[in-house]
């Protein structure tokens, strides 16, 4: 009776998706979500507490979460003019952008394998999403994004930058000519900018078909949820009449005006990751039946050949060590694994771990 019931009132696209799943993790070391491994001290933990005692929590919050604004804008050194805004995670960015496409423009396009949540996001909405496939090596193939674009004439262009899950950062050159190419709005997702140390802002001023998004996630707030989108003023103006008015909590302002006057603690966890990154990097590919690629986010692809990508996942987890298993999501990651660089410790168990199922 009620499925009768649901399946008449909701949307086909929603009923025929899968929902995100997200592995209980309790007990295990976790590297599969490119989260920030390290804890705050006890001495930082009770300067936060202290400023969280400034809310006021009977009141809604500050809708324009200004403080947040400033702050932001003077420590991230943005190009003059560029707007902002933040969304609960990019995750509700990326939803708010493809919810103000007009409905005759309505392809979503990105280079495959890459972030699901552009893919699942727009067939939600009933977008017509189109993935081109990567070059075997995870390199953007040119001629084939170009020409989709001719075919297809999408009306948004994501590109994760460094991608997920490859871990590489398209060719600059060739992102521009696409950028170039396209009448759409092209989205660059710096999500991984902490690792990369890299940036495409300037083309904010360069080019009007561009936005730009970052997160603090992983620079190691996954917690607190908090996207932004930066801008020319005209798109932002519109992304923002989506924005439910109060999507930032006040509890999640105050956290991120106390840890942007805490940012070196975080670029000095980013800058341990990033030594790490190598450090694993370097064991992985020595180990036999391992294929690696390097990265320039806070994760590690892998391909493993003397064992499926499915049985090397089951035995790390049963040695209570989760990671992510690509195989069967896209044909490029035939047998592909994806693990997040954690603490020395935990990195460390993980290639021990691996090596011994590897070589068992
Ligand atoms: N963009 C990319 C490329 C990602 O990999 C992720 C998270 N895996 C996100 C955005 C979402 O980040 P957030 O936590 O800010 O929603």
């Amino acid at each position: 009776m009620v499925n009768d019931c649901v399946s008449k009132i909701i949307k086909p696209a929603i009923l025929a998706a899968k929902a995100y799943h997200v592995p209980d993790a309790k007990g295990f070391i976790k590297l599969d979500a490119m989260e920030n491994p390290y804890v705050w001290s006890d001495d930082i933990k009770a300067q936060w507490t202290e400023c969280l005692q400034k809310a006021e929590l009977n009141r809604y919050p500050d809708a324009n979460a200004s403080e947040l604004r400033r702050r932001l804008a003077a420590a991230l050194s943005l190009p003059d003019g560029t707007a902002m805004m933040f969304g609960n995670g990019s995750d509700e960015l990326i939803q708010i952008i493809l919810m103000g496409l007009n409905k005759t423009s309505n392809v979503v396009m990105a280079p495959e394998p890459t972030f699901v949540m552009y893919r699942l996001l727009s067939s939600m909405m009933e977008l017509d999403f189109v993935g081109v496939p990567l070059n075997k090596d995870f390199s953007l193939d040119l001629a084939a994004m170009l020409d989709a674009i001719k075919t297809k004439q999408p009306a948004v262009i994501f590109f994760a930058w460094p991608n997920n899950p490859t871990g590489n950062a398209f060719d600059q050159a060739a992102l521009e000519e696409i950028i170039k190419a396209t009448s759409g709005l092209v989205v660059i997702d710096e999500a991984y900018h902490a690792f990369a140390q890299k940036t495409m802002l300037s083309c904010l001023k360069k080019y009007p078909n561009v936005v730009l998004m970052r997160t603090l996630s992983k620079l190691g707030l996954a917690g607190l949820r908090l996207g932004m989108l930066f801008g020319a003023e005209e798109w932002i103006a519109e992304f923002d009449k989506l924005r439910l008015p109060y999507n930032i909590g006040t509890l999640n302002q105050l956290s991120a005006n106390f840890i942007i006057q805490n940012l070196a603690l975080l670029e000095q966890q980013a800058a341990q990751i990033r030594h790490d990154r190598e450090a694993v990097f370097n064991t992985l590919v020595k180990i036999a039946g391992v294929e690696a690629w390097r990265s320039e986010a806070n994760f590690i692809l892998f391909r493993v050949s003397t064992k499926s990508a499915d049985a090397v996942h089951t035995q790390l987890k049963e040695k209570k060590i989760l990671i992510k298993n690509l195989h069967g999501t896209h044909p490029l990651l035939e047998n592909c694994l994806r693990v997040t660089i954690g603490s020395d410790e935990e990195n460390q168990a993980f290639l021990v771990a691996l090596s011994s199922i590897l070589s068992g």
